[in-house]
């Protein structure tokens, strides 16, 4: 599971002075060896901004630990095309051929055209494939079919990816619809649930069956009774061949083999320069499941990798999070990179080594509480290098396995990518954005001086905790809440931080100086889910992510309950539309009440209670306040969303050996993208 950023036009300059050690703060200054002068933002486009990261400590690792991640990068970047194709079918045709022209167009490559054409290849990049990132909805090109033909017309020297026999007249004729006809392929994930979800997404995990065909296959596979059971469906493409029903599985040999193989290649490699026998073990693992596709290999591979907690060096690699498939089944292929940052990861050790404390003064009903809550482990990271779904756009937390009978007998690793935060932070200083949407003065103070310490604690809290709290029923079935169980879990996960950051126990731990912290969190969190996340959708439309369907539902469900007490007070000041919390200690109250609630439905796999709440809170737009919103962030010229050049990672020969590795960080995203296309391209198009 992942944490994204709440919204990347936050204003967070705080400088910290609480107890939690921050001193990977300051040496990421000194990264370049000139403080201040890294620029971390580089590029604004469309509804996104481009940023860059450093990755502080990375000179003060071993010789040996930089070349493993040289490999792992390597690794990392080799599963790029995977996600393209999982993303839609026809996405590797069609960022080939936007290549192409790119590079061989000989027309005007100054007129206005050709730059919104360049702003859509940005934007297919951006989003692994044609559909937005985020709201999954296909991207208008911005320009028309007749000059997309003028474009293929004036790039002579360019290679389409033609079918055999194809004319390249016939191949325009054909793309065409793919990308200019909003009819065809509207949707990446439809989550409608009065809609047949598998043929309503454009998504390609499912071909040639409906939903229902594709549900049965797999109940039938389920064994009720098996405690440990596999992620069903996890890596494979589900197909109706002649009448036929066959998985394709991705692995060295099968649907994606040449990608597999090369990724497999690179953790070869690593598994040579492993720091410690039981990350050799860990790596090998992996390697072997990559070669039969074996789903209980996989599980063996997420127990050892659970379990690897004294590497500096960790990474997360394959067929991961399941976010991408209506059904929630299918998982999408990603790699981080990362090694611990060992003076802030005493904060999150601090959270996690009195978890059972936090699980047993949870305000849940007993039942649904964890008796022992195993190996919550954390620890805050610096990514080293983003791949596949987590590239550009990556999330700023993570917790796996996700198998929830690998969490609740083994535990699972948790994770805050600290050097992401900060480089949001920094590439959003001074954007204006808080002083729009803050209620008060002394809102914005506190969320300049606050701000950031108490959304990591936040993100420290609900990966490390949050996710991996309570239990359900025996019988329930993990998926049993279906198409609402992304949004109500990511809910629950929520609620747990919100519901402990202020407690006085923050402050006894030493993980918070004050409350201070958690109220500007608190203000953050309301101000965003009622109104600051309505940036990110379109006029009209409803809210489909799980993570935005979470933070209204909480949000508004706090505000209908609280009315009558006045926990949360909507107002309007020179026609500006403002939220303020008039009563912290009574929130914090509501959290509970609704994390008691989500938790209850998650254990008994309550569906209807479960759609209750999230069709009730989650998912209708408010149009007049949207409206509002969307002009008044307008007016700042802020991107709602943001992703990451990566930085390049080289390695250092001696007599044909690979003796170190070095980090730079290029700043052209254009050039990352056309390198990265003609060096990791290795699925046929
Ligand atoms: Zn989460």
């Amino acid at each position: 599971m992942k944490t994204f950023k709440l919204i990347t036009g936050m204003t967070l300059m705080a400088i910290f002075t609480g107890c939690a050690p921050r001193e990977g703060k300051e040496k990421q200054e000194n990264a370049t060896g000139q403080p201040g002068d890294f620029k971390f933002l580089l590029e604004q486009f469309a509804d996104l901004k481009i940023m860059r990261y450093q990755v502080p400590g990375f000179d003060e690792l071993t010789p040996r630990q930089r070349v493993l991640i040289y490999y792992l990068s390597e690794a990392a970047l080799c599963g790029r095309d995977i996600v393209f194709d999982q993303n839609f079918r026809y996405n590797l045709i069609v960022r080939k051929t936007l290549e192409e022209i790119f590079t061989h167009y000989e027309g005007d490559r100054n007129h206005p055209d050709f730059g919104k054409f360049t702003v859509y290849l940005k934007r297919v990049w951006f989003s692994n494939g044609i559909h937005h990132h985020y709201s999954t909805d296909k991207i208008d090109p911005g320009f028309s079919g007749a000059y997309f033909e003028e474009l293929v017309r004036n790039s002579p020297g360019a290679v389409l990816p033609l079918r055999e026999g194809q004319t390249v007249r016939e191949f325009v004729a054909w793309l065409s619809p793919i990308l200019f006809d909003p009819n065809v392929a509207p949707k990446r994930i439809s989550l409608d649930p009065s809609t047949d979800m598998v043929q309503s997404s454009a998504c390609n995990f499912y071909d040639g069956l409906t939903q229902q065909e594709a549900e049965l296959f797999y109940e039938k596979m389920k064994d009720p009774s098996d405690p440990d059971p596999v992620s069903y469906g996890l890596n494979s493409r589900l197909v109706k061949k002649d009448g036929q029903i066959v998985e394709e599985v991705y692995r060295v040999g099968g649907l994606y083999g040449p990608a597999v193989e090369k990724v497999v290649y690179w953790l070869e490699q690593a598994s040579g320069v492993a720091e410690n026998e039981h990350q050799h073990a860990v790596i090998s693992k992996l390697i072997d499941y990559y070669r039969t596709g074996n789903l209980e290999t996989f599980d063996e591979y997420n127990v050892l990798w659970v379990n690897d907690l004294d590497s500096r060096i960790d990474f997360v690699n394959g067929f991961i999070e399941v976010y991408g498939d209506p059904l929630g089944m299918k998982a999408t292929w990603e790699s981080v990179v990362n090694f611990k940052d060992m003076d802030a990861t005493r904060r999150t050790e601090i959270i996690s080594s009195n978890a059972q404390w936090f699980e047993d003064h949870s305000p849940v009903d007993a039942r649904f509480r964890k008796k022992k809550v195993k190996g919550v482990s954390a620890k805050v990271i610096t990514v080293a290098q983003l791949g596949g779904d987590c590239y550009p756009s990556t999330p700023i937390g993570i917790n796996l396995p996700n198998a929830d009978w690998i969490r609740k007998e083994h535990g699972s690793k948790s994770v805050t990518m600290e050097n992401i935060t900060y480089a949001y932070d920094q590439a959003a200083l001074g954007n204006g954005f808080l002083e729009e949407f803050c209620a008060s003065e002394e809102e914005i103070g506190l969320a300049k001086e606050w701000g950031s310490l108490g959304s990591n604690v936040h993100t420290d809290l609900h990966e490390c905790l949050g996710h991996g709290s309570g239990q359900l029923l025996p019988g329930t079935s993990p998926e049993a809440l279906k198409n609402y169980s992304s949004a109500l879990e990511e809910a629950r996960a929520d609620l747990f931080a919100l519901y402990y950051i202020m407690d006085p126990k923050m402050v006894e731990l030493g993980v918070l100086p004050s409350l201070h912290p958690a109220r500007a969190e608190y203000n953050t969190y309301i101000r965003n889910g009622l109104m600051s996340q309505l940036t990110r959708i379109e006029p009209g439309k409803n809210i489909e992510q799980a993570h935005m369907r979470n933070r209204q539902l909480v949000a508004s469900w706090c505000c209908e309950k609280g009315r009558d007490r006045n926990i949360i007070e909507k107002f309007s000041r020179d026609g500006k539309t403002f939220v303020r919390i008039n009563d912290y200690e009574g929130l914090r109250g509501l959290f509970g009440e609704l994390l008691a609630e989500v938790q209850r439905i998650k254990s008994e796999g309550d569906y209807k209670a479960g759609m209750k709440l999230v069709e009730g809170y989650g998912v209708q737009v408010d149009t007049v306040l949207h409206q509002e919103v969307l002009e008044r962030f307008r007016k700042l010229n802020i991107a709602p969303y943001g992703g990451f050049v990566n930085p390049l990672i080289t390695p250092v020969m001696q007599n044909g050996q690979v003796t170190d590795a070095e980090i730079s960080y290029p700043d052209d995203y254009t050039k990352q993208m056309l390198y990265y296309s003609e060096k990791y391209s290795f699925l046929d198009q």
